[in-house]
């Protein structure tokens, strides 16, 4: 978008897209992304009902093994790398949060105690795994059925990383955010960065 600075209104290069797609050397990347999940299901006659098409919430709360969802949960928000060969490597919020560490790290907020104590033993028998409350996860990204993962003794060219290239395209976005009811945060978000040469991709959990 641009403007008539003779207006004297100020000159917008770029707006913020939900969607955007970028090609370099035969590889493409994009994304997209929208709002946050909404905390209510609206449907819950079709969601009862149905095993497909569910709303977002619903799929959410019975596909994943956690007594909660995170408070901040971006459920389109996808980033995409496809290779020359068709072949796609994609960051989801779902497959994120389906990662995250069951009883695998001995991290308990203060609350989890007292939401421990407020729940029914019936409900703590049907929904309490161990749990972690801090949300962290391993995921590395969600492959498809083409690619093949294979050890290799191929290392980082760390010369070429230390070379000042332009930034072609870059983009940030958050997966999931929970504040661990004051005790923290514990946020999820995807980064890529691409240069003429070289594609980097960050999953950062802190
Ligand atoms: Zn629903």
């Amino acid at each position: 978008m641009s403007v008539d600075k003779t207006k004297g209104e100020v000159e917008v290069h770029r707006l913020p897209t939900d969607a955007e797609e970028f090609e370099c050397n035969g590889w493409t990347f994009k994304y997209t992304k929208s709002h946050i999940l909404h905390s209510l299901c609206i449907t819950s006659e079709k969601c009862k009902n149905q095993s497909e098409d569910k709303c977002l919430l619903c799929l959410y709360t019975n596909c994943l093994d956690l007594p909660h969802l995170p408070e901040m949960v971006f459920p389109r928000n996808i980033l995409t790398v496809i290779h020359p060969n068709g072949s796609k490597i994609e960051f989801n919020t779902l497959d994120a949060l389906k990662r995250v560490c069951n009883g695998k790290l001995p991290i308990e907020v203060a609350c989890s105690v007292a939401w421990k104590e407020s729940r029914s033993s019936q409900h703590l028998e049907q929904k309490l795994k161990p749990f972690d409350w801090t949300f962290s996860t391993d995921y590395r990204g969600t492959l498809s059925n083409e690619v093949q993962v294979e050890l290799t003794e191929e290392r980082i060219d760390m010369e070429l990383l230390k070379q000042k290239e332009k930034i072609l395209f870059y983009h940030e976005m958050m997966l999931y955010e929970d504040e661990l009811h004051d005790n923290g945060i514990s946020s999820c978000t995807i980064k890529i960065v691409s240069l003429k040469y070289l594609w980097k991709n960050v999953n950062f959990f802190f």
